[in-house]
């Protein structure tokens, strides 16, 4: 899945009340819909079980009125007439005479049909009918636009087909009915039925609707309530984490300084000057430790000023260089220094650009236990590029997840005595990117680390113009 899914599935998983939301949104009138279509279905079916009925009983009915007469085609043709006019529901009346084997049409609505043998699909009806026990119906559709008298059979108009076989007087089955009967009625009822049930649905979804956007400020609180708990949760690591880096060295100060008070004449000049220098060395970590507060806390207010100017990286670099190389030294570790390029100037701001430097120097020396450290200056079309490499301890890819996040601190056997606050890498890549580069982290859990960052050049180091830009950072 690409980022853009991955982003939108943790944001639904984090804030799974808007999935809930959703979900009624959608339920709602999908329950509608199908409670409509279940009732819908079940009228329909009465209905036409009615109308079926109903269609059975009028042949029957007509049946009693011409059972006298059924010897007379005449009387006949002028009782259907009649049956036909009178019942608005029927649409085609004939009434049939089996001779042998063959079905005759003895008198019609339709006067053509009148005398003509029955044959194909019909005739099998009719043995149908016939042969079994009594009335027989069908559903039918009519498949073209009809006239029969005055009455009108649409394109597509549901018909129930009635065959009805019909006694004489003496009680003899004889001739058959064939009627139809229109469901256009019935039909109509459940449309209008339908138009209002979706009227009803479109309605039910638009008040919903209307109650979701006009509830909308809920969702921004849910979500509100949710940035604040991790807000709250990031502020208790900060506190415990913070206190933590603070109490140490406080502990350290406080106890040489009241040593020092209590035994000052007792305790020998030189290891006096051994705890102060102890008291100065915590002091300079205190101050540090604030300075990366007060640093987080410009950067999240926008406070920060920088001052663009074209900055010489190599001379900025071998600053750095001295620097730390003592340091190194005393560890047991090399600190190298590599350019490839004679010349790299980049528009930054010096001071900015000097911590950045500071802190992934600062870490390589602080994170490798032997070997070395090298910086390694690189030129090419796309700009400069500043690589710290080390032989330290390094990361596996889940401990580079988080790396460049508030706070945050490899917790394992090898950095467990190293003291940090994790806030440093944080404010390293936002000054880097407010100056325009980025910063990539290459590591392997053992071996060690290599963090590249790259700045656009500047070609000119002396050009008046680019000297002291000052922007706020936004
Ligand atoms: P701090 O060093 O104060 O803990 P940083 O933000 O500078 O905070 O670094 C975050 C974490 O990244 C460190 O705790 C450490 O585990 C890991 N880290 C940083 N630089 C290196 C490095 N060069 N080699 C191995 N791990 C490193």
């Amino acid at each position: 899945m690409n980022n853009n899914g991955n982003k939108y599935l943790s944001f639904l998983n984090n804030n799974k009340q808007v999935i809930y939301s959703l979900f009624i949104i959608i339920l709602i009138p999908f329950m509608m819909a199908i409670n409509t279509w279940v009732v819908l279905r079940q009228q329909q079916f009465d209905l036409d079980a009615a109308l079926r009925d109903k269609a059975i009983i009028a042949a029957q009915g007509l049946n009693t009125s011409i059972s006298d007469d059924l010897s007379d085609p005449k009387k006949i043709q002028s009782k259907i007439d009649f049956f036909f006019n009178v019942t608005s529901e029927v649409k085609y009346v004939a009434i049939i005479n089996k001779i042998g084997d063959d079905f005759k049409v003895l008198a019609s609505i339709d006067s053509l049909e009148v005398g003509r043998n029955i044959d194909g699909q019909m005739r099998t009806l009719l043995g149908t009918a016939w042969f079994g026990d009594g009335a027989f119906a069908q559903e039918i559709t009519s498949p073209e636009n009809k006239k029969y008298g005055e009455k009108k059979i649409a394109y597509n108009e549901r018909l129930f087909q009635v065959i009805v076989p019909l006694k004489n007087a003496k009680g003899d089955y004889v001739y058959l009915a064939n009627i139809w009967v229109s469901a256009a009625s019935t039909d109509y009822i459940n449309q209008q039925t339908l138009v209002k049930a979706f009227a009803i649905l479109v309605v039910t979804v638009i008040i919903v609707l209307f109650l979701v956007m006009s509830n909308a400020r809920l969702f921004q609180y849910a979500l509100l309530f949710q940035k604040l708990k991790e807000v709250d949760q990031m502020k208790d690591d900060f506190i415990s984490t913070a206190s933590h880096e603070l109490k140490t060295p406080l502990t350290l100060i406080k106890g040489n300084v009241s040593m020092i008070i209590e035994d000052y004449d007792k305790i020998p000049k030189a290891d006096q000057k051994k705890m102060l220098n102890q008291v100065f060395d915590n002091t300079n970590r205190l101050n540090l430790l604030v300075s990366d507060l007060l640093d987080v806390s410009r950067i999240e207010q926008n406070r920060i000023k920088l001052e663009f100017e074209p900055v010489d990286i190599l001379e900025l670099v071998d600053k750095v260089f001295n620097e730390y190389e003592g340091q190194a030294k005393e560890k047991g570790l090399k600190l190298i220094k590599t350019f490839k390029t004679e010349k790299a100037v980049s528009s930054l701001d010096r001071a900015k650009f000097e911590q950045v430097l500071v802190n992934l120097v600062g870490n390589g020396i602080k994170y490798t236990k032997e070997g070395e450290v090298e910086i390694i200056i690189a030129s090419d079309a796309k700009g400069h590029s500043v690589c710290i490499r080390d032989t330290g301890v390094g990361m596996d890819e889940l401990e580079r997840k988080n790396l460049f996040s508030k706070f945050y601190r490899v917790r394992n056997d090898d950095t467990e005595a190293i003291q940090g606050t994790g806030l440093g890498l944080w404010i390293t890549k936002q000054l880097i990117e407010v100056m325009k580069g980025t910063i990539m982290v290459d590591s392997i859990k053992g071996v060690g680390s290599q963090f590249t960052v790259i700045f656009p050049s500047t070609s000119d180091v002396r050009k008046p113009e680019n000297k002291k830009v000052i922007k706020n950072l936004t």
